[in-house]
């Protein structure tokens, strides 16, 4: 490591590695300060949660038989009814979902992932109960544990159609959070019962991960049916089917969205909105009246990065996208065509600018190409990073050295690094995934050159466009696109097949 690297190593990486100190030690109220000066774009949390039911699955999970290629249940199709009651915090509906059994003959099981269940949640009043499970109109039998609901005694034929169906009562917690009400501001990210994802490793039911994420769903089609006061203002992924149903002081809204792998809402009777097209995509922003200062810049950037990204990654496919601000410490939260900017505090406009245009990157990385966010966080993270990076114009500045203990790779799974949350686990998995992981793919860019990067970076968003890819098909479209064996780049940039092997 020569001084010159180390100098910029300081000004890029120190900040998520200093403002990152207080997470794993007790929480002092400086250390809490410290925190709040999150890396750019990053979920952070605002207090230290709890990490200990980390290291265990919600289910435990049967050593599986590798199964090449299982990627499924596939097509989910969901239909969710909900009314949310604010006054109450609570979202109370019916959800079905019919998706194809891909897996296997006789498929015996089904996993959902039940996010509003995570500790962190519960401890502010959050939570979600399940009820009248069925399967193909049939009473099935299921156990809730913690984020995991698990429905037993199935037998689905291979390659057919099935339908689930469930109530569903969801408590948002009190909290500023991607997940929670706070003031007039409701963010519902993760809050319906979500069909967990089976792949050669088996069923995907990690615990939810209070720093980061651990959602991993596949792309299918929302039809998402919202009653609740009618002077809400929401933003929601998809597009809405005409004009609300007014009947009292209530109203319902329907929202339809295809080729998405989550569904999120955000709402606030206050909320103002400001709308613009770029490439025929309709921009909204949703902003109250604290936040207006920021509304023209996000807007701005947010016009600003679909069109640099389309150019450069691949065409934006949805009709629609929302930016929403909301209280919050944790910088900014992804969610299909939706996107959270948390401006607690006194936040800059350029940070903001730049806090969106990450998010909007995870639009790509994230979005329309899936990966399993507990595994492989680098293949959204560091590439949302990069987006940003690029649309601020400081790729020259993405000259990051890895953390000298050699034991954190790039391609760490969230548990690698949670299990040394004692020494620093936390802090290295934002200056790894964040800051390594965008300069890591900039050196990349710089070794190919220009052309040659982003005319492969379109190609392996064309075959991984809306389904899930792991470390192993970035490394080899990259290979087959450029002709170049890239394993000693990859190998040197600490990003290793065998960390998901
Ligand atoms: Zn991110």
């Amino acid at each position: 490591m020569n001084m010159k690297r180390l100098t910029k190593r300081m000004t890029m990486g120190a900040i998520a590695l200093v403002c990152m100190v207080g997470v794993a030690l007790p929480a002092s109220a400086s250390e809490n300060n410290l925190l709040k000066k999150d890396p750019k774009g990053a979920y952070v949390p605002s207090e230290t949660p709890d990490l200990s039911s980390l290291h265990s699955q919600p289910f435990s999970m049967k050593v599986q038989k590798k199964d090449e290629h299982a990627l499924g249940p596939s097509n989910p199709s969901y239909t969710i009814d909900v009314d949310y009651n604010s006054t109450t915090h609570k979202a109370e509906g019916t959800l079905e979902v019919s998706f194809k059994n891909n897996i296997k003959n006789n498929l015996s099981e089904l996993y959902f992932n039940l996010w509003a269940n995570a500790d962190v949640f519960k401890e502010n009043g959050g939570g979600m109960n399940i009820s009248d499970v069925k399967v193909n109109g049939e009473n099935s039998t299921f156990e809730m544990n913690d984020t995991a609901l698990h429905i037993k005694e199935l037998s689905l034929r291979k390659n057919k159609k099935a339908t689930v169906s469930m109530q569903f009562e969801v408590s948002l917690p009190e909290q500023q959070d991607r997940f929670g009400w706070y003031g007039d501001t409701v963010s519902m990210g993760n809050w319906f019962p979500i069909l967990a994802v089976y792949d050669d490793e088996g069923w995907n039911v990690d615990p939810y991960y209070p720093y980061g994420e651990s959602f991993y769903s596949l792309s299918g089609k929302f039809d998402v049916t919202v009653t609740t006061d009618k002077n809400q203002v929401i933003a929601a992924t998809g597009e809405e089917v005409g004009k609300a149903k007014v009947s009292g002081d209530k109203a319902t809204h329907r929202y339809i969205a295809k080729n998405v792998r989550d569904f999120a809402l955000e709402m606030n009777p206050n909320y103002r909105v400001i709308s613009t097209k770029v490439n025929n995509i309709k921009i909204n922003v949703y902003y109250s009246g604290e936040h207006s200062k920021y509304a023209a810049a996000l807007l701005e950037s947010g016009e600003d990065s679909i069109r640099l990204f389309s150019e450069k990654f691949g065409k934006y496919p949805w009709p629609e996208l929302d930016i929403v601000t909301m209280e919050g410490w944790f910088g900014g939260m992804e969610y299909p065509q939706l996107v959270m900017i948390s401006l607690a505090g006194d936040r800059p406009l350029d940070w903001a600018k730049s806090v969106n245009a990450h998010e909007i990157g995870h639009q790509w990385f994230y979005g329309i190409i899936g990966n399993n966010e507990y595994d492989e966080p680098w293949l959204d993270e560091s590439f949302a990073s990069f987006a940003a990076a690029l649309y601020d114009g400081e790729l020259g500045s993405l000259q990051v050295d890895p953390i000298e203990d050699s034991y954190y790779h790039l391609s760490n799974q969230i548990s690698d690094f949670t299990a040394r949350a004692d020494e620093g686990g936390i802090s290295a998995y934002y200056y790894m995934i964040y800051n390594y992981g965008s300069s890591t793919l900039n050196d990349l860019r710089e070794l190919l050159g220009d052309e040659a990067f982003y005319s492969s970076m379109r190609t392996y968003f064309k075959q991984q466009k809306f389904g899930i890819s792991t470390t192993r098909d970035f490394i080899s479209s990259m290979e087959k696109s450029t002709g170049r064996d890239l394993m000693p780049f990859f190998r040197d940039h600490r990003v290793l097949l065998s960390d998901q092997e």
